[in-house]
């Protein structure tokens, strides 16, 4: 039996809770946007997410040849991600789409039936935190705006660790600290008033969105994030900050 008293507080945007509560919370959130979600990401990043999902999928550069390329894409939602890597990869690539929530994971069923690609793509509802899949079976791994959703992130980094093959790949998109003078206090005022708002507009109750930009900003600095990264056992890992460090792709590979 677990004593209540033992449960650590972790951050749920800008709020404590206890780390027992935080996922159903964020499943809350994403089972609520589900439907708008990708509408909404084009509104709120003024479609800059599409370019930077390109860009982590250009890192990636699946391959084209014959041999076979097994690629999970974690937190992987509707789906854009894991269906840029099967566009950018030959006919030989595969990917699992790995989210917790069934609601994210429908619209991707959804989207994957209307482009062709259903045949391509396998769907597991799953915590990052806890993979249903064996060590060492897939060659690539990819998160994008999911890392800071999960409750244990270094529990995240070592199954990401545990189920890539010797000389595969991580990369993780994530939201980051902005590094540039002046753009950080007009990212700061668009984030708090504008994207709240604008999710009221769309999905009907801002608070999702309120929480979302909350996580931006207690999610760990990139020198911080990388050395998590080393900590799992990754190795030469890097990262790129792209728009001024609105967001960072963050690189490691598995030995
Ligand atoms: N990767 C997609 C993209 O870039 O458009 C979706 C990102 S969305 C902001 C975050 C996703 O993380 C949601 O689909 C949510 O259900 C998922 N998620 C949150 N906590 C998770 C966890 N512990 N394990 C797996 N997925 C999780």
């Amino acid at each position: 039996m677990t004593d209540k008293t033992d449960e650590q507080d972790v951050a749920f945007g800008f709020r404590r809770v206890g780390e027992t509560e935080k996922q159903g919370l964020v499943n809350e959130v994403f089972s609520k946007v589900a439907e708008r979600y990708d509408q909404m990401n084009d509104l709120m990043s003024a479609g800059l997410h599409r370019l930077w999902k390109d860009d982590l999928v250009s890192m990636l550069n699946p391959p084209h040849g014959q041999g076979a390329f097994s690629h999970l894409d974690v937190a992987g939602g509707t789906g854009d991600v894991a269906f840029r890597v099967l566009r950018a990869g030959g006919p030989n690539v595969r990917v699992t789409l790995a989210d917790i929530s069934p609601e994210m994971l429908g619209e991707g069923r959804k989207r994957a039936e209307t482009d062709g690609l259903l045949g391509r793509c396998a769907f597991s509802v799953a915590n990052a935190e806890a993979l249903p899949f064996p060590d060492k079976c897939f060659d690539g791994y990819t998160i994008a705006f999911g890392i800071r959703n999960v409750t244990h992130i270094d529990k995240a980094l070592a199954e990401a660790y545990r189920v890539l093959r010797p000389g595969g790949r991580f990369l993780c998109l994530e939201f980051s600290q902005v590094d540039v003078p002046l753009l950080d206090g007009i990212y700061d005022a668009y984030s708090f008033t504008v994207i709240p708002a604008v999710g009221k507009v769309v999905t009907g109750d801002g608070q999702p969105y309120r929480y979302l930009v909350e996580s931006i900003r207690t999610f760990p600095r990139q020198d911080d994030f990388k050395s998590l990264i080393e900590d799992a056992g990754f190795a030469n890992v890097t990262y790129r900050n792209l728009t001024g460090g609105v967001v960072a792709i963050h690189s490691g590979w598995r030995i």
